[in-house]
């Protein structure tokens, strides 16, 4: 029995963990689950599943679960995360906290010896030098979750990692795919958020759209599968069918194809290196899907793209600021303070601030990420 701590329960990936963990009860079992302000959904799940330990952000809602379910073990805040990824009784802590918020849990996880299932990008953007270190340094697993990185993990086993090519990291292009740059502007939140293959919470979805979520993920699989900038591609490939390929220096490609459903990648994150029945998982139908469609990203089109490779090339605290200014910017977007094309802007503005550290800590890490967030509100007078 593996015994699980979920951050971030209460969204898109959370709840498709418990989905997956509920379909196998005699394989897993959350023991500990984390969640932000959804108090009603963290009742939810109590329905579905029992879980012992349980964070919430405040300390009035943490009080009222205790007075609720005296029998179990409530705790709020940073502290509290930290608390539920370390117990004694956890195996491994699926990470689906969205943003930099997820970056302590999982150092501390890491720390106290327990395998990492990562959604949580934003980690390995903005920390990934101190992560890989850890994970060697403490020999756990480090498995990623986000569904291209799932592709290429499995695209590589079996496989001498020194031989490969190129990693060719497929995007779908997002909600504005076939807009071109002028008829980006004024583009509208609700249109932005109507993803057209995949349904997740709100930040990614934005993300997607403006091509971040796939620099992010370029940054994340550098530091994933110890690859140069050089050897990650990205290949707009609008059907989502294949979820990202490795080349290898016969020129042979591997790639890991399957309907979008994150509930896989999910679950192979945990099953690894095994594999099980995906309860409602549809077999691909490929004479159904018959044309796969591929082509080069645009990188003035998508700005945000250029933005990411250049931050991760130059390394150092500039992917925390690439990290931390869109957050923030995504988040005004969301919020209808900002323009659509206003999110790059301003991350491209902040990264022109910045002063560079080369190796920050992750003190610094915390200081550059609230600084980044900063410049942002303070661009658009609302600090
Ligand atoms: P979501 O917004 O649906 O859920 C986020 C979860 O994190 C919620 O439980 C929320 O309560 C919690 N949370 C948010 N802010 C917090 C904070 N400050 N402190 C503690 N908890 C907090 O997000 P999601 O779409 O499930 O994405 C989660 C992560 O997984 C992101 O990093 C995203 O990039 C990544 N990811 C998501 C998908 C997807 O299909 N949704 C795919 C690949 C990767
Ligand atoms: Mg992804």
């Amino acid at each position: 029995m593996k015994k699980i701590t979920v951050l971030g329960v209460t969204g898109s990936i959370g709840m498709q963990t418990v989905d997956v963990v509920k379909n196998h009860p005699d394989k897993f079992k959350i023991v500990a689950m984390s969640a932000g302000y959804n108090i009603e959904k963290v009742e939810e799940i109590l329905k579905i599943i029992d879980v012992k330990y349980i964070c919430v952000v405040n300390e009035e809602d943490a009080d009222y679960l205790q007075a609720k379910y005296p029998n179990k073990y409530i705790y709020h805040g940073t502290d509290g995360l930290v608390k539920i990824a370390v117990l004694n009784e956890v195996d491994i802590v699926l990470n689906a906290i969205v943003g930099f918020a997820g970056l302590v849990p999982t150092i501390e996880a890491i720390k106290a010896k327990k395998d990492i299932a990562l959604a949580n990008k934003e980690t390995l953007v903005v920390a990934g030098h101190i992560i890989t270190k850890l994970v060697k340094e403490y020999d756990v697993a480090l498995l990623p979750v986000d569904s291209e990185h799932s592709a290429i993990f499995q695209s590589l086993n079996g496989e001498n990692k020194k031989q490969i090519k190129k990693i060719i990291l497929t995007a779908s292009g997002g909600s504005f795919r076939n807009k071109t740059r002028e008829e980006l502007i004024g583009v509208s939140v609700e249109e932005a958020l109507n993803h057209p293959n995949w349904s997740m919470g709100a930040k990614i979805t934005i993300d997607s759209a403006t091509l971040f979520n796939k620099g992010l993920e370029v940054i994340e699989a550098k530091w994933l599968f110890d690859v140069s900038y050089d050897q990650i591609e990205v290949l707009i490939h609008p059907e989502s069918i294949i979820h990202s390929m490795v080349e290898f220096v016969d020129t042979s490609i591997i790639g890991q194809l399957g309907n979008p459903d994150m509930r896989l990648p999910i679950q192979y994150a945990l099953t690894y290196p095994q594999r099980d029945i995906l309860f409602g998982g549809e077999s691909l139908d490929l004479a159904k899907v018959a044309t796969l469609t591929f082509k080069k990203p645009d990188f003035k089109r998508f700005k945000a793209l250029a933005l990411a490779y250049q931050a991760g090339r130059d390394g150092g605290s500039k992917p925390c600021v690439l990290n931390g200014a869109n957050e923030q910017a995504n988040e005004l977007f969301r919020r209808g303070k900002i323009e659509f094309l206003q999110i790059e802007e301003l991350v491209e503005k902040a990264l022109n601030s910045h002063r560079f550290i080369k190796d920050p800590t992750l003190q610094q890490l915390i200081e550059i990420d609230a600084w980044a967030r900063n410049f942002v509100l303070k661009e658009i007078g609302e600090n």
